[in-house]
């Protein structure tokens, strides 16, 4: 019998694009270009080193805060690539994921009537871990089509009860980033406020042509409020292994671990010692912005021609196409009718806002091999 009182805490939050858009796709056997997942292999290094550590013992539960070895190889390459110190003692944690980070991190700040900015569309996991706090959301759109920052409408959501400001760059859905000035202004605006700054980096590698990753953490102002959140699942190919971490000064990292000892405890030990050799050098991430560049300019190259129009993409490995001159369809019916009909599965932009708004753009994973691209382009072109 079920319990008619129970009262949910996500009442209206279904199940999440992604999984409805990749179940789609495996039930109609189509191209899946919707779950931003890459469809080629972890390096066979990166995978020996895993085997390495499981045969040799390593397979027990990792300290809390994560194995030393991993944290200080974060910290060698923040201060490598950023000029940033962090403490690998006590401010660096290793997580199951950015998700897990993501949601220990709000769940750490946020209480009950407190205020939290996001910025549409918004990755899908930011609003309800606020709302499971008690926490109140506020949006601010991003400008379509190039999906920059809109300051003042930011500027005036602030309130006395703003506790968290969260940005996400590299961008997804859109691929749009937020450059020097973006970040400056960020800085400024919380600047002497209790706001704190969740900074969603998880494709700090994933970035195209001549810009720079603008890392939280470049900033030394922004740095004393921001909790910096990374994933390795991005950065390696490897999204299942489901290995983040999160870095903030020590008053916030001490409150962040509070609950991540709670939620996970620890994360997966063979895979932190394997990726904390790997990551200490540097060619082994660095190659990332050209790979992953290649693949956005072959899929926008095989679609010239094609009904759809390409947007900008300075990072990540979605891109957005605007289907305004195909069809007036919704986001989501046309994105269901190119899986089932057209056998090209992608994820409607409409469900990273709270009220839907309707563009007409698609995003596309373009994580994949060229000839998945390519096979996927051709299917498009035709439409
Ligand atoms: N933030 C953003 C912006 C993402 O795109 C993703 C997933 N790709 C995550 C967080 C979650 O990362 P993870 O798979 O490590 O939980
Ligand atoms: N972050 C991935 C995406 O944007 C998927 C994550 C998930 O499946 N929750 O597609």
């Amino acid at each position: 019998m079920e319990i008619k009182s129970l009262r949910s805490k996500l009442p209206n939050t279904g199940t999440s694009i992604f999984a409805v858009m990749s179940g789609l796709a495996i039930e109609h056997d189509a191209i899946n270009l919707s779950q931003g997942f890459p469809d080629f292999p972890v390096s066979a290094k990166l995978i020996d080193r895993v085997g390495f550590y499981m045969k040799s013992g390593k397979n027990q539960y990792a300290p809390m805060p994560g194995v030393i070895n991993l944290r200080e190889s974060i910290s060698g390459m923040f201060r490598l690539n950023h000029q940033a110190r962090y403490d690998p003692e006590t401010e660096i944690t290793i997580t199951a994921g950015a998700t897990q980070a993501l949601f220990t991190a709000i769940s750490a700040i946020v209480h009950k009537g407190d205020e939290a900015i996001i910025l549409e569309p918004a990755y899908d996991s930011y609003a309800p871990a606020v709302e499971i706090s008690g926490g109140l959301v506020k949006r601010s759109k991003l400008l379509f089509p190039e999906y920059k920052i809109n300051r003042e409408e930011i500027a005036a959501l602030i309130t006395a009860k703003t506790k968290m400001l969260i940005i996400n760059s590299p961008h997804n859905p859109t691929g749009s980033l937020l450059e020097k000035d973006d970040m400056e202004f960020v800085q400024k605006l919380t600047k002497g406020t209790d706001i704190v700054v969740l900074s969603d980096e998880v494709y700090e590698h994933l970035i195209f042509e001549k810009h720079l990753h603008q890392s939280a953490c470049r900033f030394s102002e922004l740095k004393k409020r921001s909790i910096i959140i990374g994933s390795f699942g991005k950065t390696f190919h490897a999204t299942g292994w489901k290995t983040g971490f999160a870095l903030a000064p020590d008053y916030l990292m001490k409150e962040f671990r509070k609950v991540h000892q709670f939620v996970v405890f620890a994360s997966n030990t063979p895979i932190q010692y394997a990726i904390a050799d790997y990551i200490k050098n540097q060619d082994n991430y660095n190659y990332l912005g050209s790979f992953f560049q290649k693949k956005r300019d072959v899929f926008a190259g095989a679609l010239k021609g094609s009904g759809f129009k390409v947007l900008s993409c300075l990072g990540t490995y979605f891109q957005l196409l605007d289907y305004s001159n195909i069809s007036n369809e919704k986001e989501l019916a046309f994105a269901k009718r190119l899986t089932i009909e057209h056998g090209v599965a992608s994820v409607p932009v409409s469900p990273f806002y709270k009220y839907g708004e309707e563009n007409r753009t698609l995003r596309f994973c373009f994580a994949k091999e060229e000839s998945t691209l390519l096979k996927a382009a051709e299917i498009l072109c035709k439409i």
